[in-house]
């Protein structure tokens, strides 16, 4: 018993161990492939990531090139037209030729046209008509050919244009074509301001809408790096050192401290003009990544959960495959404490465990007949022994009742009256318990056996036996001391006087007996006392045969007390 539930407590159940096992097996599996399969899928998406943010960043680039593209083609045809290479330049004419153009295309804040020196000839609105404007790269770059500026910001218009932004200074790029006349010279410049906000609109039409959600940001650079737009990061923000136009997408840490999913476009030339200006989308790398942590949650939960219910259906597993094996283990508990009748699985299960089962319930059934078979033998054997024990305790008393006794007379016999008169002296000695001692012998017996035959002579001593036995009491002790001599102990007797009443009445019984074989018989008798000066347990005897002795002398057939020694 003790056994079984340690063993029950140290060790796990086989239940517990299948369950353990295959629950651990799935989720070692689970979380690997998940592993797996989270690592391609994240690669994926953080790639997806950065494809989205670089398609973007091409399509504003592309987009706003074509645009600059279509503003200095438009210049470039105006200025070819017979108003400008034959007509006044500064007529009334043009001017409502300049402002047609601006009022189609809003992003026009001032379209004018110079004469060969650079003076202003006729403007829309009228704004700068007459101002020197020789000096101005746009002037300057257009004389000998198509031109398309930079951002800058336009300080002699500023002060006469309204501004649509007033929190920021107003800035412009410049387009502007040389105006030739029939034979090819110089008649002046056409040159236009388009306002930079209609750009950056342009590029935030299309990021904003694309990837605009997911925090991502559009930025413009020019070729030093320097932010152009937005305008709150103008001069203060720089590209990072290691941005790359090649790169797909890639991140980056930048001045402001922060790592962004980065991708970055050269916008392609504008009328064999490099502006070398950049379209920059970043996206803070934390957003960026967001579906990715997203997705590698949601891969932990459903590996969780699966290798739950993997579990699940292992310890049912378990369950049923180990619940026989149960019944097996709790039957042979039973069947070990014996505590009643044990239930056994039935033969649905496996073969196995089938015969197993078998197997079990016969090799108890042979070990319970073999048990209830040595429990009966060990029954009947209990019986004989006790049997055998009785009749051996039978057979001691005998024996011990032959040792002490006479077999002829059945009286005590001489061994058994030693100890006797032993334990009689002792007495005496200690509590002065006193005691007589009587020698009685047969006359003439030898006469007896000569002339009727030992076997009357048997008898006779048998009779006579008896005859001394009857003269008694019966706490006085008998014996027979050998041949035809026979002993009496009397305790504690009143005086010499009873003793020898006790003797006499011996002696008259037998004279006044008749026996069959001889008729007559008779006895002398030798009587002593126990004496504080004896030194010996013999002693008593001597004087008791000394006595007896006096009365064969004195004529036989009579008692003689022995006198006290001196
Ligand atoms: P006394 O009067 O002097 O005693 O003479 P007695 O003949 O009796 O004495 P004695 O000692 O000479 O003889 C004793 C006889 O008793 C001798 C012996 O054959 C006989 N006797 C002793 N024991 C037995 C016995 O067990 N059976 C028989 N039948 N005779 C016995
Ligand atoms: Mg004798
Ligand atoms: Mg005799």
């Amino acid at each position: 018993m003790k056994t079984t539930d340690k063993a029950n407590g140290s060790r796990q159940s086989f239940r517990g161990q299948l369950t353990l096992l295959f629950g651990g097996l799935s989720l070692a599996s689970l979380l690997g492939v998940g592993v797996y399969v989270g690592h391609i899928a994240t690669g994926e998406l953080a790639r997806f990531g950065g494809e989205l943010l670089h398609t973007s960043a091409r399509s504003a680039a592309d987009l706003l090139a074509t645009n600059l593209r279509e503003r200095a083609q438009e210049i470039d045809l105006l200025r070819q037209l017979a108003l400008f290479t034959r007509g006044d330049l500064s007529a009334q004419e043009m001017r409502q030729a300049l402002d047609l153009r601006k009022t189609t295309h809003n992003e026009y804040a001032w379209i004018g046209v110079t004469d060969a020196s650079g003076r202003v000839t006729q403007a829309t609105d009228g704004v700068l008509v007459g101002a020197q404007v020789e000096h101005r790269p746009w002037f300057q770059s257009a004389r000998s050919g198509l031109f398309v500026g930079d951002v800058h910001e336009a300080v002699l218009l500023a002060k006469q244009l309204p501004n649509r932004n007033p929190d920021q200074p107003l800035r412009f790029i410049d387009f502007a074509a040389p105006i030739l006349d029939e034979q090819g010279q110089l008649r002046g410049v056409l040159g236009a301001h388009a306002h930079w906000s209609w750009v950056t609109e342009t590029v935030e039409s299309i990021v904003v809408n694309r990837v605009g959600q997911h925090g991502a940001e559009v930025l413009i650079a020019d070729k030093a790096g320097h932010i152009l737009y937005p305008f709150q990061h103008a001069g203060l923000l720089n590209l990072p050192a290691g941005a790359s136009p090649q790169a797909q997408s890639e991140r980056l840490q930048w001045s402001d401290g922060a790592e962004y999913l980065t991708s970055m476009v050269e916008i392609p030339t504008v009328a064999h003009t490099d502006l070398g200006w950049r379209i920059v989308l970043r996206q803070p790398l934390d957003k960026a990544l967001a579906p990715v942590k997203a997705l590698r949650q949601q891969l932990i939960l459903l590996g969780l959960l699966t290798a739950l219910a993997c579990a699940l259906v292992a310890y049912r597993l378990a369950a049923r495959i180990s619940r026989p094996i149960e019944q097996l283990a709790r039957a042979a508990r039973m069947i070990e404490n014996r505590a009643g009748t044990p239930v056994y699985p039935g033969d649905e299960h496996a073969s196995e465990i089938t015969q197993l089962n078998h197997s079990f319930q016969s090799m108890t059934a042979s070990l319970l007949e073999r048990e209830r078979e040595l429990s009966q033998l060990n029954i009947s054997l209990e019986a004989q022994v006790a049997e055998r024990t009785q009749a051996l305790h039978r057979a001691n008393q005998e024996l011990e009742n032959l040792a002490i006794h006479d077999a002829l007379t059945g009286l005590y016999n001489r061994r058994r009256f030693d100890e006797k008169l032993r334990e009689y002296v002792q007495l005496f000695q200690r509590t002065g318990r006193t005691f007589a001692l009587l020698v009685i012998d047969a006359d003439h017996f030898k006469h007896v056996n000569d002339h009727h035959g030992h076997q009357a002579g048997d008898a006779v001593l048998q009779q006579l036996a008896q005859v001394i036995s009857g003269s008694v009491r019966i706490t006085d002790f008998v014996a027979r001391y050998g041949g035809e001599e026979f002993v009496v102990l009397l305790p504690e007797p009143q005086d010499r006087q009873e003793g020898r009443v006790v003797a006499e009445k011996i002696r008259v019984a037998v004279s006044q007996s008749h026996f069959p074989a001889v008729g007559q018989l008779t006895v002398s008798l030798g009587m002593s006392f126990c004496s504080l000066k004896d030194t010996s347990e013999t002693d008593i005897v001597q004087r008791a045969d000394q006595a007896l002795y006096q009365a064969k002398q004195q004529g036989r057939n009579q008692v003689v007390v022995a006198t006290e020694s001196a």
